[in-house]
């Protein structure tokens, strides 16, 4: 206490990043000194008289302070506002769309979530809202298919699962000219690498299931962004449809978050490396990974990612039986849908996490039925190269070893 007084009020600082991931939103806890913030499992908060609760909480719906202290972080990692956190990235997704009224159209990259376009076309294409999707990185095709009614531009760099990169910043600029509001996913990027508004978009969501979370221990989501009214309105639906975040999940993220630096550093290593022998590999076709000097936006990712992230994807040259038989051969790398954890996954997109995408949708979008995308986990990179390397020899059919 009496250190408190003494010392001048602390000048705002701009702290880095790593620094913000351990501190933003959290203090020591003033009655008992807790250094970790607890989770407070209470529904409800006392209040001194009718309608005025005591320390601003009235019911765990509405907010609890375990959830606040993740939504202050996120939002200080991400250069926002505010931030809200939902019971998945769907459930973030949804709140979203909730906004949306007939007649209102939604623009979004052609390549995304399997979940979030089922949740646009099933949830929400019912009750009147249009949805379209076209190749982000095709910025004039997006121009051009940008309606009066169009309220949101939502993309997804690098998207999931062929990693492909769009200039945030000028569809940002173009779509503010037309009153539509730019979101986007930032899941697979993390703040870390790519603070989209920084580069002018209005809202990022997570799926804080992924990096962020980062211990394949928990689903969560999140909403964050800087204008007042949007953080009311959103809020409004966080609490009048309840896809709130539990107070044990909240804590299990904001455990996650402190790490999320150093994880990303490695998991990105590793992916560099593990997509640089896959190129090399003789039974591998096509490797995507925005790393690699070949890739399309290779250099647009340069400048817009601090690094290139830890997901890996590719195609063999056995095609879809080859990709079935890598996805079971693989020891180290699970074969599990998710990503972002630190351990090692595997999965074939077209039969699981894009199973909910019809297939000319994902044969538009240039997604073949045998691509296989990695999650490179954090662990020894070497232990990982050998065991890529072993399930593309045990998956390859005789005639191609036989062949090479
Ligand atoms: C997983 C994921 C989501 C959905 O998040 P949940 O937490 O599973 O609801 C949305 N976007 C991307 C890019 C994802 O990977």
């Amino acid at each position: 206490m009496e250190k408190h007084e003494k010392s001048k009020p602390h000048k705002p600082r701009r702290l880095r990043f790593e620094t913000l991931a351990i501190h933003a939103g959290q203090q020591s806890d003033p009655n008992n000194g807790a250094v970790m913030t607890p989770v407070y499992f209470s529904s409800t908060f006392e209040q001194d008289a009718p309608a005025k609760p005591r320390a601003g909480y009235e019911y765990s719906r509405t907010s609890n302070p375990t959830r606040t202290a993740l939504q202050d972080n996120l939002a200080a990692l991400e250069s926002g506002k505010w931030g809200l956190a939902f019971a998945s990235g769907l459930a973030a997704t949804n709140a979203l769309c909730h906004r949306l009224r007939p007649g209102d159209h939604v623009l979004a990259t052609n390549d995304l979530y399997g979940g979030t376009f089922r949740l646009f076309k099933r949830c929400f294409e019912h009750f009147g809202i249009a949805f379209d999707f076209v190749k982000a990185s095709d910025q004039a095709a997006l121009e051009r298919a940008l309606r009066p009614s169009t309220r949101y531009l939502f993309l997804e760099s690098p998207t999931n699962p062929l990693l492909s990169i769009c200039d945030l910043a000028p569809l940002a600029a173009l779509a503010k000219k037309r009153g539509v509001l730019t979101v986007v996913d930032n899941t697979f990027a993390t703040p870390y690498l790519q603070r989209p508004l920084e580069l002018g978009a209005d809202l990022v969501l997570h799926s804080l299931t992924k990096y962020i979370g980062g211990h394949s221990d928990v689903v969560a989501g999140a909403l964050i962004g800087n204008d007042e009214e949007l953080r009311k309105e959103l809020a409004f639906y966080q609490n009048a449809v309840g896809g709130q975040l539990g107070p044990m999940d909240a804590f299990l993220v904001l455990r996650g978050v402190k790490t999320l630096p150093l994880r990303m550093e490695r998991h990105c290593a590793n992916a560099q490396r593990i997509a640089e022998a896959l190129t090399q590999h003789p039974l591998v076709e096509k490797v995507y990974y925005p790393g690699l000097s070949t890739h399309p936006q290779h250099e647009l990712a340069a400048r817009q990612m601090k690094a290139f992230g830890g997901m890996v994807s590719f195609e063999l040259s056995g095609g879809t039986p080859a990709a079935n038989a890598f996805a079971t051969a693989t020891e180290l790398f699970t074969l599990a849908e998710s990503l972002g954890g630190v351990e090692s996954l595997v999965e074939v997109p077209a039969s699981m996490t894009h199973a909910s995408i019809p297939p000319e949708e994902r044969k538009k979008a240039g997604l073949s039925d045998g691509l296989v995308r990695l999650s490179v986990g954090i662990e020894h990179v070497d232990d990982l190269l050998a065991d890529v390397q072993q399930a593309i020899e045990r998956s390859a059919s005789p005639a191609k070893l036989a062949a090479r």
